[in-house]
């Protein structure tokens, strides 16, 4: 290298699309603050507000209940990899990309994969697990509570009786989830959860929030054989995350002491704003979102009862070029939305509305923007501003 580069200087952008969401200053300061070491006494005392807090968030009194260290994809894996031993027998609901991703890395650990179909953009139905098990012993049931690639929400009601019925933990995959609409695993009876911090917790990427219930602790307690990751053992993560059966905590890993600081200051503000408020605001912002769209002439492939609050799937119209039109909102407005994927590839635009980005103000932009985007392609459509107006309003 003949020239040492000048110091990153990224764009300033608006982060509609999947995620990474945008993120809070209070968030970035936090992470800017002094890195301390991983079994300092104070660095202790944030680990366990950490937990404290996620507790509040998951709805759960699980005392396993820790940040794992890398993205949601980590978190998932953490889960499968403590949960199943090979030859186990798990269903995956599979109706988007993250169903698919479960199936693979149950394969990987050597589980006996049955997914469980729904089309993309619809939600499963519980009973299509009772019908899957055959009768036969389960060891593991998957979903996602928030597909991300459709913008499907999964409602948990059933599970935890079909669960119950075949023999089944319950994993559920929250990383959209979490800290947008109510995710409360206790009250539903899931076994293990997991989710990731740039979704709707508006904190870098880099940490996988994770909850284990009794029966899943019991259950990785009692393994024929250790995990095939050493990384990601819930067993040797909880003696430092917990604390050592005689008290004190165990050297594992260095854990990722910045991000546990960000993720403590986005607890932190998820919190203060009150849960409740929180999805509420989700709810509110996102239908002013819809209003508008929908004022635009455009489609909504996901049918409301089953919509996402934080993202919404949206069908490109007949003609238009789905990657030119983010190309523009890209460059023209800095404003990142997602494109399609799988059944919806090159036929659906993901507009996220996640944590802090989730604002009126966002709302409007995007909406307007996109209507910008379709106009330079030749597509005019209405003004949707009168439509989201009053749906703000009300
Ligand atoms: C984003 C996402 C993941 C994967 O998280 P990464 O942070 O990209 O590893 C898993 N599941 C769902 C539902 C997601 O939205």
């Amino acid at each position: 290298m003949t020239e040492i580069p000048a110091s990153v200087a990224p764009p300033q952008r608006v982060l509609l699309g999947p995620g990474p969401s945008d993120v809070d200053p209070a968030v970035l300061a936090a992470l800017a603050r002094p890195t301390i070491g991983h079994l300092d006494p104070a660095f202790v005392s944030i680990m366990d507000e950490v937990r404290s807090m996620l507790q509040t968030a998951f709805g759960t009194s699980n005392r396993l209940t820790m940040p794992m260290s890398g993205t949601g994809s980590a978190g998932m894996e953490a889960a499968i990899v403590n949960l199943v031993e090979p030859g186990d027998r798990v269903l995956v609901g599979v109706n988007g990309v993250f169903g698919r991703r479960m199936c693979e890395v149950a394969k990987r650990a050597g589980a006996e994969v049955v997914p469980v179909q729904a089309p993309w953009g619809r939600a499963l139905d519980p009973e299509d697990f009772r019908a899957a098990a055959a009768g036969r012993p389960v060891r593991l049931l998957c979903i996602v509570h928030a597909e991300t690639s459709t913008g499907v929400l999964q409602e948990l009601t059933g599970f935890r009786e079909v669960a119950d019925a075949v023999g089944a933990l319950l994993l559920i995959d929250a990383v959209t989830s979490l800290g947008g609409v109510p995710v409360e695993l206790d009250r539903f009876g899931v076994d293990m959860a997991y989710s990731g911090t740039q979704k709707c917790l508006s904190c870098p990427p880099g940490l996988a929030p994770l909850s284990a219930s009794d029966r899943a602790v019991a259950r990785i307690q009692s393994r024929e054989q250790a995990p095939v990751s050493w990384y990601l053992d819930l067993s040797l993560l909880a003696t430092y995350w917990l604390g050592k059966a005689g008290g004190g905590r165990a050297y594992h890993h260095t854990a990722p002491i910045n991000m546990v600081y960000a993720l403590h200051e986005a607890l932190r503000i998820a919190l203060s704003e009150g849960l409740e408020a929180r999805f509420a605001r989700h709810r509110a912002v996102s239908a002013g979102l819809r209003a508008g769209l929908v004022a635009m002439g455009l489609e909504l492939p996901v049918s409301e009862a089953e919509r996402l609050p934080q993202l919404t799937l949206v069908r490109v119209p007949d003609g238009v070029d789905e990657a030119a039109a983010r190309r523009f909102l890209l460059t023209e407005r800095s404003l990142e939305i997602g494109g399609g994927l799988g059944a919806f590839a090159g036929k659906a635009w993901r507009i996220g509305m996640m944590g802090s980005a989730c604002t009126p103000e966002n709302a409007r932009f995007c909406a307007t923007s996109l209507r910008d985007a379709l106009a330079a392609q030749g597509h005019v459509v209405a003004d949707p501003a009168a439509a989201m107006d009053e749906a703000f309003k009300a």
